[in-house]
């Protein structure tokens, strides 16, 4: 077998290896299944460097001996490496030919020589992930890097055992991460990298044919931008609140300006899931405080860090002669905030695409890479129809289909859902893959939390669901409730993961089953329906029992018994049901249940009509009821 190539993102501050078959790219993990390696290497006299989480883990420890963020200098003169990262200047001293090195242990090392045990690193992970020998390696460098800055990372390959096929630019990576550049497609695309601690922004000119078919027609960032810095605001922030809260602060303690750190780091994090999130701090003074930081506050406290993001986009925007970009492709830890997507979608006027995790683009952009120069492409990227049906999860355990396989993309649809469960505020929205009729035998692709719906009963929410795959295949789901206009929505890349063999045996499976599956889904549903009803008709005979005849009541009463019964077997065991026999007994129950109807409704009237007229909601769940949670 020939040796690999696999896809490098050598970062500042983690670096990942990746590999592309053709089921798609994937980040490979190590022993102890950990993808990301921090670019943390600690240098031991007479021993081997520690690299990685441990080095980063003990680098206050051994400070003096501990690289950290090695690809700032790389290829740098010593002239010039104060000024581009001030914050390594202990360690600078001249390497040779006036290069900027690291005084560590003793020794003066070129960034490449660190870069290299990182890289040594990632090649001893990938071996291992692919039990296969590796020797060549698409790696990805910032776009701005200049010719001694490329060859500075290429000398680090090479001292690590790795052939650098190629040195790509880690904007194209990230594009083609998401296939761009793939379809034969012409189109502009901003790239917005933002990190842990730089920001970078690239506008992407990607032709429709050519050898080259991604150009990075300008760049503009921040070397110095990046989550560090909205921990250090967020950090101020608390700081002062407990201040404001009488406590004192140990400003000298570096062990508390940590935890204080942390603390922000964790909100931060929390934040970009949840409104609010509660930090509880123990003080140098032994007391403990806890507070609660809004979104709100949050967004408030970081506008200007992301106004100044926003301010190089303009400036790439200027330098690129103001194209209209198409789609921003968003990269780096950072971007799972929302008031960045935010604002990335707004300075460009675009959509982003945030399918992929922001850590992971570049490496599995460089894979995709590696795989094309293997000859060896990934045509999972590149369908031109929807290979496998989407839906989303509804009560019971069945899929509501959305959008049909073998659709052509682009493609639209909606459908409308409504909750199982009164005053049911928040759903959890399951996207699936698969021709089956069962959650159980289809694929999952993501779930999300759909929440801040007004408390009503069940099945009056009207919850629209969008499913839009985009004509680069990229699906994004999103759900609103329409009296509110509550909206949330996810991005998927439906493909992924998946072998075109898979893809037929899922087919093939889907006729097998499909009688079976027809017949539990039905039940799946008349379950959830019928359920519905029988609520109803609960609260409705509490409500009205007295104007009702009881030889009615008591008919209705066995009847509804005999449904329920039935609605239990269906959740039981489906596959024992009579799903005629149910349908009916749904139905005559339905039609049996209309004096009862009537009498609510009169009931109802009377009420209203003492208290003055009032606006009655109607509505229903049109398919199924979303799962509720
Ligand atoms: P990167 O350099 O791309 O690995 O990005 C790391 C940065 O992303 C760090 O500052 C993290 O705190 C930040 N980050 C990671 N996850 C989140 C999140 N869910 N919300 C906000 N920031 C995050």
């Amino acid at each position: 077998m020939r040796d690999a190539i696999v896809g490098i993102d050598l970062g500042t501050t983690n670096s990942l290896v990746a590999w592309c078959d053709e089921s798609g790219p994937r980040v490979l993990a190590d022993a102890d299944g950990v993808r990301m390696l921090p670019s943390a290497v600690r240098f031991v006299r007479g021993h081997a460097p520690v690299v990685g989480h441990v080095a980063r883990r003990d680098a206050h420890l051994h400070r003096a001996d501990t690289v950290l963020g090695a690809k700032r200098l790389m290829g740098r003169g010593h002239a010039e490496a104060r000024s581009a990262a001030p914050e390594l200047a202990p360690w600078i001293v001249e390497g040779v030919r006036g290069l900027a090195a690291f005084s560590v242990a003793g020794r003066a090392l070129l960034p490449q020589e660190v870069g290299a045990e990182v890289l040594r690193r990632l090649r001893a992970i990938a071996e291992r992930a692919l039990g296969r020998r590796v020797a060549r390696a698409v790696i990805t460098v910032p776009a701005y890097f200049d010719d001694g800055q490329r060859e500075a990372t290429r000398d680090a390959a090479r001292l690590a055992g790795l052939e650098p096929v190629r040195i790509i630019n880690e904007p194209t990576a990230a594009a083609l991460a998401y296939g761009l550049g793939l379809r034969g497609r012409a189109e502009t695309v901003a790239v917005y990298d933002f990190g842990g601690g730089t920001f970078d922004v690239s506008i992407l000119d990607i032709s429709a044919e050519g050898d080259d078919v991604v150009r990075v027609i300008s760049t503009a960032g921040d070397t110095h931008l990046g989550g560090d810095d909205i921990d250090a605001a967020v950090a101020g922030h608390l700081a002062a609140r407990i201040v404001a809260d009488g406590h004192g602060l140990d400003a000298a303690s570096s062990a508390w300006r940590q935890a204080l750190l942390d603390a922000a780091e964790g909100a931060k994090v929390a934040l970009s899931e949840r409104a609010s999130a509660s930090v509880d701090l123990a003080l140098p003074d032994g007391t403990s405080w806890s507070a609660s930081l809004t979104r709100a506050d949050f967004e408030t406290i970081i506008g200007p860090l992301v106004a100044r993001t926003v301010a190089c986009c303009r400036t790439a925007l200027a330098d690129a002669g103001h194209p209209q970009v198409e789609r921003v492709v968003m990269v780096g830890g950072s971007t799972r905030i929302p008031l960045v997507r935010r604002a990335a979608a707004e300075a460009f006027r675009a959509e982003v695409y945030t399918a992929v995790d922001p850590d992971e683009t570049v490496a599995l952009g460089a894979a995709v890479q590696a795989s094309l120069l293997e000859g060896r492409r990934s045509d999972i990227l590149l369908l031109d129809v929807i290979p496998l049906s989407l839906g989303i999860e509804t009560v019971g355990g069945a899929v509501a289909k959305i959008l049909m396989r073998n659709q052509s993309i682009p493609a639209r649809a909606t459908e409308m859902f409504s909750t199982s469960v009164d005053g049911q505020v928040s759903i959890s929205i399951h996207v699936l893959q698969g021709e089956r009729e069962m959650v159980a035998d289809c694929r999952s692709l993501a779930r999300f939390e759909f929440r801040g719906i007004p408390p009503m009963p069940a099945g009056i929410p009207q919850i629209e669901v969008e499913f839009l795959v985009d004509a680069n295949g990229i699906l994004t789901v999103s759900a609103r409730e329409r009296r509110s206009g509550v909206n949330a929505s996810v991005q998927v890349v439906p493909t992924w993961g998946l072998t075109r063999e898979e893809i037929a045996g899922m087919e093939r499976d889907a006729l097998t089953h499909a009688r079976e599956d027809m017949h539990r889904h039905r039940i799946a549903d008349l379950c959830a329906h019928a359920a519905l009803d029988l609520k109803w008709i609960g609260e409705a005979l509490a409500r009205v029992r007295d104007a009702l005849d009881p030889a009615y009541v008591s008919d209705l009463e066995s009847r509804a018994g005999a449904v329920a019964a039935m609605v239990e077997q269906g959740r039981g065991d489906a596959a024992s049901c009579d799903a005629d026999a149910f349908q009916r007994a749904k139905e005559e129950l339905d039609r049996f249940s209309m004096p009862l109807h009537e009498a609510s409704i009169t009931r109802t009237l009377r009420e209203h009509a003492c208290e003055g007229p009032q606006v009655t909601v109607s509505g229903k769940a049109v398919r199924g009821t979303a799962e509720g949670t």
